[in-house]
């Protein structure tokens, strides 16, 4: 089969490898569609550690197994099942938990092997391009929703794959959107934001979520904010954080991360997004051009989220 495979840092190469097998309690899933994320340039530029070269990379992954089922495969590929973090279902915390491409091969591929447990049903409604999306922003996405509580007014600090999923959620949840972005603005108004653009919002917000990788956002995510307020910072790698006159943190106000996600997460999600209903907007790129798909994360040319299709 074809994969792109990272070889070492800033080094991905389409290679031939042999269809992989399963073990115990393991799927075959041939591909349909898999999701290009943030995470995923973070993995090729070696902010976030591949431990073991040659990896698959791509962990939004939407395939069938040999018998037609159709199933998501997200980043969190496996948990132990034993820590303090597992047993207190916080499993997204677990300290051995191994995740899709970048522990375990991942779905930029025509095959991949994935943990039964981890899997899930994709909802009917959702071809496969528009499903993948759902797998990584979509769900960790909800994950830094639900941190933010009953906030009224939400603002979305760059406006990617997670950002136009959660904006869509969050106007479902009765919230008033505010999306401070260079890019993307009129899809975000399309999507139901109440006002889009590069400077402050008009009025002061109750939570912010930084989608970013920007330290520099946070804190301009804490100038925006109501006393009381949080920040939630849903990436997994952010440049650093400036340093900041306490009062802006000063009358109740909070940062915190999300990391990762927990199966309920993606279950609860995967339940609410054919409700809203959650449409993805997509760029699809053939396997040959995962690398131009992530060059185009990059440079901020793609709009919604990117899907390789093998
Ligand atoms: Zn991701
Ligand atoms: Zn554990």
């Amino acid at each position: 089969m074809r994969a792109a495979v990272l070889e070492a840092v800033g080094d991905l190469q389409l290679r031939e490898r042999p269809v992989p097998t399963t073990g115990p309690g393991q799927l075959l899933l041939k591909v349909h569609a898999c999701g290009v994320c943030r995470t995923d340039l973070h993995l090729l530029d070696g902010e976030v550690t591949v431990d073991q070269p040659p990896r698959i990379l791509g962990h939004q992954i939407v395939g069938t197994t040999p018998d037609g089922t159709r199933l998501g495969v997200p980043w969190l590929g496996w948990t132990c099942g034993r820590c303090e973090y597992c047993a207190s279902g916080r499993e997204n915390l677990c300290p051995n938990a191994r995740f899709t491409g970048r522990d375990i091969d991942g779905g930029f591929a025509e095959y991949a092997v994935a943990d039964e447990r981890f899997c899930f049903p994709i909802p009917d409604g959702y071809p496969d391009l528009q499903a993948a999306p759902l797998l990584c922003g979509g769900m960790i996405g909800y994950r830094a929703l639900r941190f933010t509580g009953d906030a009224t007014r939400l603002g979305l600090y760059g406006f990617g794959a997670a950002a136009h999923i959660i904006a869509q959620v969050a106007v479902h949840e009765g919230r008033r959107v505010f999306v401070v972005s260079r890019k993307g603005h009129e899809l975000a108004r399309e999507l139901g934001a109440e006002w889009a653009g590069t400077g402050a919002p008009p009025e002061p917000l109750d939570a912010a979520i930084v989608f970013a990788p920007v330290g520099e956002l946070v804190v301009t995510a804490l100038k925006h904010l109501a006393p009381g307020g949080t920040v939630v910072c849903a990436g997994i790698h952010m440049s650093d954080i400036p340093t900041f006159p306490y009062d802006l943190l000063w009358r109740e106000r909070t940062i915190r991360s999300v990391a990762n996600l927990t199966r309920a997460d993606g279950e609860e999600f995967l339940a609410l997004a054919p409700r809203v209903p959650v449409m993805t907007h997509v760029t699809s790129y053939p396997l040959e051009q995962t690398e131009q798909a992530l060059e185009d994360l990059r440079a901020g040319r793609v709009t919604g989220a990117a899907v390789v299709t093998p």
